[in-house]
């Protein structure tokens, strides 16, 4: 049974349900907890070392998207660290970061793009990415929502251990407000 009609009535997932499913799409929606937005790579090392992990990424990369494989007109591609939510100890942990074309980006960021008025642009192109329906689209980013009102409600501490293999000293600037895409 398609339960998609029915979601906004479903009760709101248990954490160990929180964790993404197996079957993920190709162009997941990410969005930050509001308790975390001012912890992030950009707020844990200098700005030429943001800038190195930047180029590492986007060579590894080709300067292509990792997920659609476009690139933006401007700027070719924007680097997005990935989290893993520990939804029982919350603890955000950095387990990647990739090269996205902006528009790719622009849908992690969903919440973001919904205050720029870019919120259905957004969503046009991930029913494309993932080759779904506009409505299946919307009930997908509802869902995500969900989730990130249920995160949005702890504090979470922040493990970037995953940086060490770059060799970069992490802890070397103050937060900076303001300088990252958003949720
Ligand atoms: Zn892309």
């Amino acid at each position: 049974m398609d339960t998609a009609p029915l979601v906004r009535w479903l009760p709101v997932e248990k954490p160990e349900s929180l964790k993404p499913k197996s079957t993920e799409p190709r162009l997941t929606v990410e969005l930050v907890p509001q308790t975390c937005w001012y912890s992030n790579v950009r707020s844990e090392v200098s700005t030429g070392e943001w800038d190195k992990l930047k180029r590492v990424t986007f060579e590894r990369a080709n300067y292509r998207c990792e997920v659609c494989s476009g690139r933006g007109l401007k700027h070719p591609v924007e680097c997005h660290e990935i989290w893993d939510y520990d939804d029982e100890r919350h603890i955000q942990t950095l387990t990647g970061l990739i090269a996205l074309c902006p528009a790719c980006h622009e849908c992690k960021h969903m919440g973001f793009a919904n205050i720029k008025g870019r919120g259905e642009l957004a969503t046009d192109h991930l029913a494309k990415v993932n080759g779904w329906t506009i409505h299946q689209a919307k009930t997908y980013v509802r869902e995500c929502f969900q989730v990130w009102q249920e995160r949005s409600q702890h504090e979470w501490d922040l493990d970037i251990t995953y940086l060490e293999q770059f060799e970069i000293s992490s802890h070397s600037s103050s937060p900076r407000r303001g300088d990252r895409p958003g949720n």
